[in-house]
């Protein structure tokens, strides 16, 4: 395949630049000190009027382009762009490191109506993420059910025009500053148990419905435990048919499975890494003059990152030719939160004991703290969204062809 851009891409790849350019506010240009700025979905509703202003900007200049879903079809509101748009667009995203706007309304719930729902639940809801007015939460997994999702145990049962759920819900992130809520609820206890599941919508102030903070261990607040007493649910808001919500579920596919974001991302840290060793400031603060391993190190780093490359515009490639990722996004996902982790203890030995500082304003803590706190921050990363060995399950039996054991 050839990867330079053709002429309609390049075209494609300068108007997206040029939004990026003018129309992505302030905040969120790299660089930026605002107190969490680049979340959208917080910003939307914070206190201070002008991350408010700045989110609803950014959502508005994407929005009049469609771009805030960029690979939903047009018919509905979608940008419509083939998977090579796709893959250009978030390139020059992740490229800025401008935020993303929608979440998972528009990553996973849209799709899913596009898909499964009815007229009305579409004409309902597909709007409201697509203007930004309404953010998503996911409620899959439960403190017994994780990795085996289909154990999970939370209840609903039918009652008149209702469902009513009782259970938990945990590690739901962004809860707190979701307006609705798709779940997986067992519908049925007696059937097997991937056919007792139903996939249902519900606004997150619902009563009875309790979000509860987790803090994590970088003292930020991205996830929660969701709890459910006597929740009343309209069944108009059941997806698909009742007790195959677990099919309904398993089809929202992740349309950003090349991971290019990692890719970039992991080829940022280096070069910042290495300009920053070498300046006037960071010189005195690194090793790397003294430690011929750490600089093996860094080229090993630099030869895992183009690899992570490869495996991207492998994915986007299978994409373009109307095939679907399986193992191989298994393996780019695998690759690039280990990748992640191995940068930013390597990014913290570089700095010997100032890589201990924590403090981002701390004026003795090289690159603003950046690695200290991605060592800490990284480790989620292969557990989120599939763990590493559930990865490499996939890998060495849809891919490999081993037996399961
Ligand atoms: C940052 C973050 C955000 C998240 N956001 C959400 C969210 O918004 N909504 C949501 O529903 N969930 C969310 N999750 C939960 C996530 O989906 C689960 O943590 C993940 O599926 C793993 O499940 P678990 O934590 O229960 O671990 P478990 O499944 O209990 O696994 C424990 C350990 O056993 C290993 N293991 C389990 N099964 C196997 C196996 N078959 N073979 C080999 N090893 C195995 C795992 O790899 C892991 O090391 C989030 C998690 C994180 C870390």
């Amino acid at each position: 395949m050839d990867w330079n851009d053709s002429a309609e891409q390049a075209t494609f790849r300068a108007q997206v630049r040029e939004v990026i350019e003018t129309k992505m506010p302030e905040r969120y240009r790299r660089g930026s000190s605002a107190e969490g700025a680049g979340s959208w979905q917080s910003d939307r509703i914070s206190k201070d009027p002008a991350a408010r202003q700045a989110a609803s900007e950014w959502a508005n200049a994407l929005a009049e382009r469609g771009w805030i879903a960029p690979h939903w079809p047009k018919e509905y509101g979608g940008a419509g762009l083939s998977p090579m748009e796709q893959f250009v667009f978030k390139q020059e995203m992740a490229q800025a490191q401008a935020p993303g706007v929608g979440g998972m309304g528009v990553s996973l719930l849209g799709p899913t109506l596009i898909v499964h729902g009815t007229e009305a639940q579409r004409a309902e809801h597909l709007p409201r993420i697509l203007s930004g007015e309404v953010a998503w939460a996911e409620g899959y997994s439960e403190p017994g059910a994780g990795s085996d999702l289909a154990s999970l145990q939370t209840r609903a049962i039918k009652d008149g025009d209702d469902y009513v759920i009782n259970g938990q819900k945990i590690w739901t992130s962004g809860a707190h500053t979701a307006d609705w809520l798709f779940a997986l609820v067992r519908t049925d206890p007696e059937a097997p148990k991937h056919r007792g599941i139903s996939f249902l919508m519900m606004d997150i102030h619902t009563p009875g419905l309790n979000v509860r903070p987790l803090i994590n261990m970088a003292w930020e607040h991205g996830f929660n435990e969701t709890f459910f007493e006597d929740v009343r649910v309209p069944a108009k808001n059941l997806v698909g048919d009742e007790n195959r919500g677990w099919y309904v579920g398993a089809s929202l596919l992740d349309f950003e499975r090349s991971n290019i974001a990692g890719a970039i991302e992991n080829r940022r840290l280096l070069t910042n890494l290495i300009t920053y060793a070498g300046s006037a400031e960071g010189r005195p603060k690194s090793r790397l003059s003294e430690s011929v391993a750490l600089r093996h190190e860094l080229a090993d780093a630099y030869v895992q990152t183009e690899v992570l490359f490869n495996f991207s515009f492998r994915i986007i490639s299978m994409q373009n030719r109307g095939l679907i990722p399986n193992y191989e996004a298994s393996t780019s996902k695998l690759f690039n939160s280990e990748l992640v982790q191995r940068a930013a203890r390597l990014g913290t030995r570089v700095f010997g004991l100032y890589g201990n500082l924590w403090d981002r304003d701390d004026p003795m803590a090289p690159m603003g703290a950046q690695f200290t706190r991605l060592y800490v921050t990284s480790i989620p990363r292969t557990i989120a969204a599939g763990s590493s060995e559930i990865q490499r399950n996939i890998i060495a039996t849809r891919g490999l062809g081993l037996p399961r054991g």
